[in-house]
């Protein structure tokens, strides 16, 4: 299940790059153009309802923040579950971590230990509005399988073709992004 180019386009174009944000060197993909945008947002969340209809999903697995969003709306579509996962600190109940490397630090994703509570090696896609090092992505699908939970396929609506990040998260589940970008 592919998007025709015309579709693409017409989510790319209502994607805001602004330069230099959050620091100088950077042009930050701005999805809320998307969302601020009926037609855009209805052929995104359509697709991917299409798309996930027959993957026999029991769970969709949002990444901290913009992931949410996408993976919420996607669900409720879908009529299964949705898991935050979420930056260290913000789940109140028990939880289980990953921890992956920053420029410089680190940083450390988390989730609910009975998130995915549906059945052992409970079906789950992962979802985030952009793959760039793919470091995050990579902990978080780490972390969805420690749960015993199976992140089957991770999605994204943007990809940094020019970073390595699909690469390095192909060697763990299966990657689909929408739209590269060169
Ligand atoms: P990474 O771990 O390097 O793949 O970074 C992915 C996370 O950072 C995602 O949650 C993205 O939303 C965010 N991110 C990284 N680079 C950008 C960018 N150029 N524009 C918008 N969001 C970005």
């Amino acid at each position: 299940m592919t998007l025709s180019n015309e579709d693409k386009a017409i989510i790319l174009d209502s994607i805001r790059d602004i330069e230099d944000f959050p620091k100088p060197g950077i042009v930050f993909k701005d999805i809320t153009t998307l969302l601020n945008n009926p037609e855009a947002f209805s052929i995104l969340m359509n697709h991917l309802a299409a798309r996930y209809r027959s993957y026999d999903l029991d769970y969709i697995a949002g990444i901290d923040a913009r992931g949410f969003i996408f993976g919420a709306a996607l669900a409720q579509m879908l009529g299964i579950g949705f898991v935050p996962i979420r930056k260290k600190g913000k789940l109140p109940y028990t939880t289980v971590s990953e921890k992956y490397s920053l420029e410089y630090g680190f940083d450390e994703v988390e989730v609910h230990l009975d998130a995915f509570h549906e059945r052992e090696g409970a079906r789950v896609l992962m979802i985030d509005d952009l793959i760039a090092t793919g470091g995050t992505a990579y902990a978080a699908a780490n972390l969805v399988d420690k749960t015993g939970a199976n992140c089957v396929e991770a999605c994204f609506i943007l990809g940094l073709d020019f970073l390595d990040g699909q690469k390095k998260l192909q060697k763990i589940t299966n990657v689909y992004t929408i739209i590269g970008i060169d």
